[in-house]
C-alpha cells in the first residue's frame, strides 16, 4: 500500500533535483561565458564572475547536493571559451569545491541563516566565503592554467588575484543578493509610508552611482575622488530597512560602479582594464562589507528590541486576568471574614490587598509601556477642574506617606480640556517620586501657574536632587540613577517614560530642574486652547 506514494515522492524529489540542478547549471554557462568576455586576465582569470555567487547562493538555499551542475557547467563555459579538457577539467574542480567548502562550511559549522541578519552570518560569508573558499578556486584554477600552458611564471601572480578578487565579489555582492531576494514575499508586508521611503532612498542612491561612476551630469568626474559619496544612501537604506534592501542596493551600485568602469566613466580610469577592474572591485568589496555589516548589526538590536516589546506585552497581558480575579477573591474573602468577625484574618487580607494594589499598577505601567512602543497608547479627553484633581490626589498620597504636602494655586475654578485619569497618572507618579526620593517629614510642594494660552503644574521636593549628567536619560524607559542614599527602591523605571509620553500626547511639555542634594522641581504644561 505505501510503496507506491513513496515511489511517486522519490520521483518528485528526483524531478526537483534534476529540474533545479539544469537550471544551475544552464545559468551558470551563460554567466560563466559573460564573465569571460569581459578582459580575462590571462584568458580565463576574470574581475567579474557571477557564477561563484551563484553557485554559493544556490547551494545554501537548495541543497548542497546540486554541486554536479557546478562541475559540468565551469567545466563546458571553460572548454567552449578554448581551454584544453584537463586544464577545464581542473578549473571546474576547483570551482566545485570552492562553493563546496563554503557552503558546507557555513551551513554546517555556522549554521547560516539565508537572510543574512545575524553578524555572524555576514562574517561567515565574508570570512569563508569571500575570502577563504575563493582562494581554492583560484589556487587550482591557476595551476590548472599553468599545467596547460596558459600562465607562466611572470603571469601567474596577478592571474591569481584577478581570479580571486572576482570571485570574492561575487560571494559578497551575487551571493547575497540571491540569498535574500529567495525571501522577495517580504515585500508585500510594506507599509506604505515605508515605501515611498524605500522609493526615495533607492532613486538618491543611483542618482549618487551616476554621479560618482557615470559623466551623468556632462561633467567628468573621473579625476576628483567623490566615491565615498556612495556611504550615505547604502547608509540610510541599511539604518532603516533589511538586509534585502542593502544587498540590493550593493548590486545596483556594483552593476554600475563595473559598467561605468567597463566603458571608461568611472573614477577608476588608471592603467589597462584589467586593473581598472582590479581597483573598482575592491572598492565594491569594502562597500559591501561595511554596509552588511551595520545592516546586521541594526536588524539584530531591532529584533533584540522586538522580542522586549513582545515579552512585556504578552507578560503583562496574562498576568492582568488571573490578577483581577485574585483581586476580587480577596474581596469575597474579607467580606466572608467580616461577617464572622475574624478580625486577624481581616487584617491578613488588608496587607495583601495593599500588595495587590502594588502588582496591579505595575502591570498597569508595563501594560502602558507596551501601548506606547505599538503606538497602541490613546487618551480621552473631557472638561475638567484641575485644582479638583491635584486636591484629591495630593489627599490619596497623604495616606500613605509621612511627608508635609503644600499646593500653591490661584486657578481654582481653571478647567482644563485632558484625560482626567492620564493626567491623574502623572501627577501620581511625579509626587510619588517627591515621596520616595526626598527623607519622610520634608515638604513636598505642588504649584499651578497660569501662562498665557498654557497651564503649567510643578511637584518640588527637599530630596536628594538629580545630577546634570543625567538630564538627558531621565525621561528613557527603564532609566534609574544608582544611588546608595535611596533604600526604597521599588519601581523600575518608568513612571517618568510614560507621564513624559502622556503630556506629550497632550501637546504639553515636561522638564525639570535639580540639584544633587538640593532637592527637584518637575514641571508639566498643558495647552489650555
Ligand atoms: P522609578 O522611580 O520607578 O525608578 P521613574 O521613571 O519615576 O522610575 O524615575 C526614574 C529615575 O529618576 C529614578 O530611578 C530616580 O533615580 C530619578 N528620579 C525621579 N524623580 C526623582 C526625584 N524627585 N528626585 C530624585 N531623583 C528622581
Amino acid at each position: 500500500m505505501n510503496k507506491t506514494p513513496r515511489k511517486q515522492k522519490k520521483k518528485s524529489l528526483l524531478y526537483s533535483y534534476l529540474s533545479k540542478g539544469f537550471i544551475l547549471f544552464i545559468v551558470y554557462v551563460l554567466t560563466a561565458l559573460l564573465g569571460l568576455k569581459v578582459d580575462a586576465v590571462s584568458g580565463f582569470a576574470t574581475l567579474i564572475w557571477l557564477p561563484t555567487g551563484i553557485s554559493l547562493a544556490t547551494l545554501l538555499l537548495f541543497g548542497i547536493r546540486l554541486w554536479p551542475a557546478i562541475f559540468l557547467g565551469a567545466v563546458l563555459a571553460n572548454a567552449w571559451s578554448g581551454a584544453a579538457l584537463p586544464v577545464a577539467v581542473g578549473i571546474g574542480i576547483g570551482n566545485t569545491l570552492e562553493a563546496l567548502f563554503a557552503a558546507v562550511i557555513l551551513r554546517y559549522l555556522f549554521g547560516f541563516d539565508n537572510s543574512l541578519e545575524r553578524i555572524t552570518d555576514v562574517i561567515g560569508l565574508i570570512v569563508i566565503g569571500a575570502f577563504l573558499s575563493t582562494m581554492i578556486s583560484a589556487t587550482i584554477g591557476v595551476v590548472s592554467l599553468s599545467y596547460g600552458g596558459i600562465v607562466n611564471s611572470q603571469t601567474l601572480p596577478s592571474t591569481w588575484v584577478s581570479w580571486w578578487i572576482g570571485d570574492m565579489v561575487s560571494n559578497l555582492v551575487i551571493a547575497p543578493l540571491i540569498l535574500v531576494w529567495a525571501k522577495i514575499f517580504r515585500y508585500l508586508e510594506f507599509e506604505k509610508k515605508k515605501r515611498v521611503e524605500l522609493v526615495t532612498a533607492f532613486s538618491l542612491l543611483l542618482i549618487t552611482g551616476f554621479f560618482v561612476f557615470g559623466d551623468t551630469f556632462g561633467i567628468k568626474y573621473s579625476n576628483v575622488p567623490i566615491t565615498y559619496l556612495v556611504f550615505p544612501p547604502l547608509i540610510w537604506i541599511a539604518l532603516r530597512f533589511g538586509q534585502v534592501e542593502t544587498v540590493t542596493g550593493i548590486f545596483i551600485l556594483s552593476a554600475l560602479a563595473l559598467w561605468t568602469t567597463v566603458f571608461g566613466s568611472s573614477p577608476f580610469t588608471q592603467g589597462k582594464l584589467s586593473e581598472r577592474l582590479i581597483q573598482v572591485q575592491t572598492f565594491m568589496a569594502v562597500v559591501a562589507a561595511t554596509s552588511m555589516i551595520l545592516s546586521a548589526s541594526l536588524s539584530e538590536r531591532r529584533k533584540y528590541e522586538k522580542f522586549k516589546d513582545d515579552l512585556i506585552a504578552i507578560v503583562s497581558h496574562e498576568l492582568k486576568t488571573p490578577l483581577t480575579s485574585i483581586k476580587l477573591l480577596t474581596q469575597l474573602l474579607a467580606h466572608h471574614f467580616r461577617k464572622k468577625r475574624e478580625i486577624k484574618s481581616i487584617r491578613y487580607l488588608k496587607k495583601m490587598d495593599k500588595q495587590l494594589n502594588k502588582f496591579t499598577r505595575i502591570i498597569n505601567d508595563l501594560l502602558d509601556v507596551s501601548r506606547l512602543r505599538n503606538k497602541k497608547f490613546g487618551i480621552s479627553k473631557k472638561y475638567f477642574i484641575l485644582s479638583k484633581l491635584i486636591k484629591e490626589t495630593v489627599e490619596s498620597m497623604k495616606l500613605v506617606s509621612k511627608h508635609t504636602f503644600i499646593i500653591k494655586s490661584k486657578q481654582n475654578s481653571l478647567k482644563v480640556f485632558a484625560d482626567k485619569d492620564r493626567i491623574e497618572q502623572v501627577l501620581i507618579n511625579l509626587l510619588s517620586n517627591a515621596i520616595k526620593y526626598s527623607p519622610q517629614g520634608k515638604k513636598i510642594l505642588v504649584q499651578v501657574e497660569k501662562k498665557k494660552n498654557v497651564v503649567v503644574m510643578s511637584v518640588s521636593d527637599e530630596g536628594i536632587g538629580i545630577s546634570p549628567y543625567y538630564y538627558e536619560k531621565l525621561f528613557h524607559p527603564f532609566f534609574r540613577i544608582i544611588n546608595p542614599v535611596v533604600t526604597n527602591r521599588t519601581g523600575f523605571g518608568i513612571g517618568l517614560y510614560i507621564s513624559n509620553e502622556i503630556v506629550k500626547q497632550h501637546g504639553g511639555k515636561m522638564w525639570f530642574v535639580s540639584k544633587p542634594d538640593q532637592g527637584s522641581t518637575f514641571y508639566f504644561s498643558l495647552p489650555l486652547s
